[in-house]
């Protein structure tokens, strides 16, 4: 008997993740240098660690709320409006998830009926296009582009639009571009979500680590808050992928749809984690800063270096992610990345891992040490010059 005819058919069709795939050959390697998993390299700041500890400590063991301890949820809507200007009840209008990954998925099945379309910009996060899959529903990808630092512009959204969208999912900053938009792009996307009736999911996991200008957030701007769902988490900016906590804010009705799902499905998120979460957000702020401040001296050196090897690389406004072009070495991202690995064991990640227009491009996370980066940068540039002289002559220009 094959108990593979019992796998749902869209599941059969799913593809796995191309960052998946790439990792497995990577783990069966040593003294690899990877610029790979988006993660931090820091580990948790001591005290958000003592405060899970102490949790422990106090028999906090059991279920919380399915919307979340209200503390959490309190501290939430104090941090969301000081560091955002939204104003958000924590007794309705916020639901504390396992990560932004929940958020994600308690969102699409809670608003997406088969059929209906949802945009995102691209390249973008590997989930966005099969958990719209999941939920039957249809996939809109909108490009992004080097030349406008990939931010997404309100004319290509224009483009893409079809009838039957409902959704648009922003990512910014984005993974895996480090792409955002400024205020005057972010009102032009407003006024044709508005025009469009389209509700916003706007992921913004990585916005404290904004290097340059101010990060905005389209749920702030006028008329945006009815029609958008704010999503964030401690992953990034808190260093905390491993607790698996995030949270929603939006509309009353809409947080209440998105429970349903969480309700039957995860119930609640670790109170450890929730209770970790609360000393994040009401002490961890310095930590946070100086955190952003390594990445944003090593986002400097790579970009850097990137350009001065040949692989032109804008830069990342935000994020811990540079994503150069490796056109010029006449490869492309796959053939690049792969003979990066098994001549220099350094892992980077092809850019198609985030969709069709991702090509041309790799991804290289600068969450590691900058002496790690130095050392990467050096091999990478060694690579790049033995393909360099490895051209026939002709080519070579
Ligand atoms: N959104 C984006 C854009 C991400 O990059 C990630 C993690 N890589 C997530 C969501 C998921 O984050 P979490 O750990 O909060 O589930």
């Amino acid at each position: 008997m094959d108990p593979k005819r019992f796998v749902a058919n869209h599941i059969v069709d799913l593809p796995k993740s191309g960052i998946r795939d790439f990792f497995e050959i990577v783990a069966k390697m040593t003294n690899v240098i990877s610029l790979g998993i988006g993660e931090p390299d820091f580990d948790t700041p001591w005290h958000i660690r003592e405060a899970a500890i102490y949790a422990l400590e106090k028999g906090k063991t059991h279920y919380t709320s399915n919307l979340g301890l209200i503390e959490l949820r309190r501290a939430i809507s104090s941090y969301v409006e000081k560091t955002f200007s939204i104003g958000y009840r924590p007794e309705d209008e916020i639901i504390v998830t396992v990560g932004v990954s929940e958020a994600l998925d308690i969102a699409f099945r809670a608003l997406i009926n088969p059929g209906d379309k949802v945009l995102y910009h691209q390249p973008c996060y590997v989930s966005y296009h099969p958990s719209v899959t999941l939920t039957h529903g249809i996939g809109v990808p909108v490009p992004t582009f080097a030349k406008d630092n990939f931010a997404l512009t309100a004319e290509s959204l224009r483009a893409a639009w079809q009838p039957g969208c409902k959704l648009l999912v922003l990512n910014l900053p984005c993974n895996p571009t480090g792409g955002t938009c400024s205020r005057a792009q972010l009102e032009d996307i407003a006024r044709f979500c508005v025009e469009k009736d389209l509700l916003v999911l706007s992921d913004e996991i990585y916005s404290e680590l904004t290097f340059d200008g101010v990060h905005v957030s389209i749920a702030s701007l006028p008329g945006m808050k009815e029609r958008t769902i704010f999503l964030h988490g401690f992953s990034k900016a808190f260093a905390m992928t491993g607790w698996r906590i995030g949270y929603a804010c939006g509309p009353a009705v809409l947080v209440d749809a998105m429970m349903k799902v969480h309700q039957y499905s995860m119930m609640c998120a670790s109170i450890v984690s929730q209770e970790a979460a609360i000393e994040a957000l009401v002490r961890g702020e310095d930590g946070m800063k100086k955190m952003r401040d390594q990445y944003h001296r090593r986002r400097d050196f790579i970009v850097r270096r990137f350009n001065e090897i040949g692989l032109a690389c804008h830069l990342p406004r935000g994020s811990f992610y540079a994503f150069p072009c490796v056109t010029s070495t006449g490869k492309n991202e796959r053939d690049f990345a792969v003979g990066l690995l098994e001549a220099e064991r350094v892992a980077v990640v092809p850019g198609t891992a985030f969709g069709a227009n991702g090509s041309g491009f790799v991804r290289a996370c600068f969450a590691t040490s900058y002496e790690q980066l130095i050392l990467a940068s050096d091999r990478i540039e060694r690579y790049v010059q033995g393909l360099a002289s490895a051209k026939p002559p002709e080519s070579r220009g």
